[in-house]
């Protein structure tokens, strides 16, 4: 079957008790364990920072956590320090159920930009070789769940589009951060006008 499932960052640090903890983010968790003996291939992204990462207000002077400023050129919302590499916030969430996944891709490793996208930083400078990878495997369809809505998984629904693939969003299978109200539905606007398929997880899995 040329079909896998993307699982965007669900590690602790977006999860209850993290870093970065997005609202109710941990009910995604039971939704990506129930779908994932579905496909033949599943597929992780794992931000995963150095401590120095420029997206850390804690890195810039005078940035404080939520405000926009410029990082290598781009416009970049500075975060609570997350998912720094060798800490447990940047492992996967415990309750995922790991063995079923094929691959991690981290991405995020250079503290000079910041990387929303599974595919690429947000600079489009640098490919994961998660595209690569998919093609090597005659994977065509992708269905895409994880953290957040509003930024990585967007950004790697957009980037998969842009590649070629075909998307199908699963919405249940996503929670925002929402920094302004309703980010997360502008989100899945623009996943739906750019091509992706929006559906629940109930339509593969009950
Ligand atoms: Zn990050």
């Amino acid at each position: 079957m040329s079909r896998a499932l993307i699982v965007v960052d669900l590690q602790n640090d977006f999860c209850a008790g993290g870093a970065l903890a997005v609202k109710d983010g941990d009910a995604v968790i039971a939704v990506a364990n129930r779908l994932m003996p579905h496909f033949a291939t599943v597929v992780a992204t794992q931000d995963f920072h150095p401590a120095d990462h420029g997206s850390f207000a804690t890195n810039q002077q005078g940035v404080a956590v939520g405000q926009v400023f410029q990082l290598g050129g781009l416009p970049q919302v500075a975060w609570p320090a997350h998912c720094v590499q060798g800490t447990r916030g940047a492992e996967l969430h415990p309750e995922l159920v790991a063995g079923s996944i094929s691959q991690v891709f981290p991405k995020g490793t250079d503290a000079a930009v910041d990387s929303y996208s599974g595919f690429f930083d947000n600079g489009r400078r640098k490919s994961t070789g998660l595209a690569e990878w998919l093609r090597e495997r005659g994977i065509r369809d992708l269905y895409v769940l994880g953290l957040a809505t509003d930024y990585c998984v967007k950004a790697t629904v957009l980037d998969a589009i842009d590649q070629g693939f075909s998307v199908w969003l699963i919405e249940d299978g996503c929670r925002a951060v929402d920094l302004a109200e309703g980010d997360g539905e502008r989100a899945i606007g623009e996943m739906r006008a750019a091509g992706a398929t929006i559906l629940w997880s109930g339509a593969i899995a009950t």
